[in-house]
């Protein structure tokens, strides 16, 4: 564990938060096509993907993160569409790991991680997410959409696990009629093994996944079913503002989480930036405009300049999509989750 600092006068949006975690797309690409994120109708063959110049390049992700971990970030999440596709990862990584007070974190669909998870904790992160939302081989094939096996992604979970990236988090997004017969088996599977599972309601972001409500299966129900079979009882939260509700088996198994971003908003204590592959700055994962500092970087503009931007855009900061969610909002044109980084 990093010594984490805590800036003297933190820098505070309009509703008081801070900005403790940046979230780093690092590419838009993938090689799935999850129904809920990059759905094949939207990103078939013909979808323009950024071209390599305009992606913002190692050494401009550093110095814009150094100037954020001056300004209270505690927590970098590198993310994407799939980040292990983007080359040399590594090499970002022990660049990041450098800066003191900060950890870096990585989201992962696991399909490469069987082959990189000793260079990618050799090269200095910390931590490990990993995206699963099926044990069943035919619902998962069906859900990333790329015919990819799911014994490949639990291989490479437990190369993360034997390198000692531990304990790993476990994603499951939850859709109604499509995987919710899965959430059993998952809990089945994974409890007593020391990974956290949490299940995160399916969310309206981006515009092209055709959300709807009635596929949307709210924590409560996720805790009830679980508990159906294996009690569970509520854990404090390990610091404010975290995202995930704890829940503990009742006979010491582990633990698992819920993320409730459509049914119980948590905007008040949202204390997320997110850097977009091509350097534009979201501070909500449902906006429809970032700010762009890449163009920034490449006039070379000082670390001062650099900096009173950043103040300037966080300190006037007024997001709280999920609080006051409707119809009209959710209809908007809003940004992918690939390009800005889940
Ligand atoms: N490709 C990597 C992966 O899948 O882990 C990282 C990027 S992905 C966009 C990050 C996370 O966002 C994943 O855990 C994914 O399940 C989640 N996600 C994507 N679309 C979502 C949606 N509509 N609702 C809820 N979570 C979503
Ligand atoms: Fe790719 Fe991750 Fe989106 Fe799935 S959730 S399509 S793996 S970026
Ligand atoms: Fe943060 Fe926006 Fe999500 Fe609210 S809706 S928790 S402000 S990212």
């Amino acid at each position: 564990m990093k010594e984490q600092k805590i800036c003297n006068s933190p820098l505070l949006d309009t509703r008081a938060r801070p900005v403790r975690d940046l979230r780093i797309s690092i590419t838009d690409r993938c090689n799935f096509r999850c129904v809920y994120c990059m759905p094949r109708t939207a990103f078939g063959a013909d979808h323009q993907f950024l071209a390599r110049d305009d992606l913002l390049s190692f050494e401009e992700i550093t110095r814009l993160t150094k100037l954020f971990a001056d300004r209270g970030v505690l927590k970098v999440r590198l993310t994407g569409g799939e980040p292990l596709l983007r080359r040399d990862v590594e090499r970002l990584i022990e660049l990041l790991a450098n800066i003191p007070s900060v950890e870096v974190a990585l989201t992962t669909n696991g399909s490469l991680l069987a082959k990189r998870a000793k260079s990618l904790r050799d090269a200095g992160l910390s931590r490990i997410t990993v995206s699963l939302d099926a044990l069943d081989d035919v619902v998962f094939r069906r859900m990333n959409d790329a015919d990819f096996p799911v014994a490949r992604v639990l291989e490479g979970i437990d190369a993360a696990a034997s390198v000692g990236l531990t304990p790993i988090k476990i994603n499951t997004v939850v859709k109604r009629g499509t995987n919710e017969n899965e959430m059993l088996p998952l809990a089945r599977h994974f409890r007593g093994s020391g990974h956290i599972l949490r299940f995160i309601e399916y969310m309206d972001v981006g515009s092209s996944n055709q959300w709807n409500m009635k596929e949307v299966i709210p924590s409560s129900e996720v805790v009830r079913r679980i508990s159906a079979e294996f009690p569970l009882e509520p854990v404090d939260p390990n610091y404010t503002g975290e995202v995930a509700e704890r829940w503990r088996y009742r006979d010491g198994a582990g633990e698992i989480g819920v993320i409730s971003s459509v049914t119980q908003a948590f905007c008040a204590t949202c204390s997320r930036a997110r850097l977009s592959t091509e350097g534009k700055i979201y501070t909500c994962l449902f906006a429809n405009q970032g700010h762009d500092l890449r163009a920034l970087l490449r006039t070379g503009r000082s670390d001062e300049e650099l900096a009173a931007a950043l103040d300037n855009l966080w300190r006037q900061r007024t997001d709280r999509y999920s609080e006051i969610r409707n119809a009209e909002l959710s209809a908007a044109k809003k940004i992918e989750m690939s390009y800005i980084g889940g």
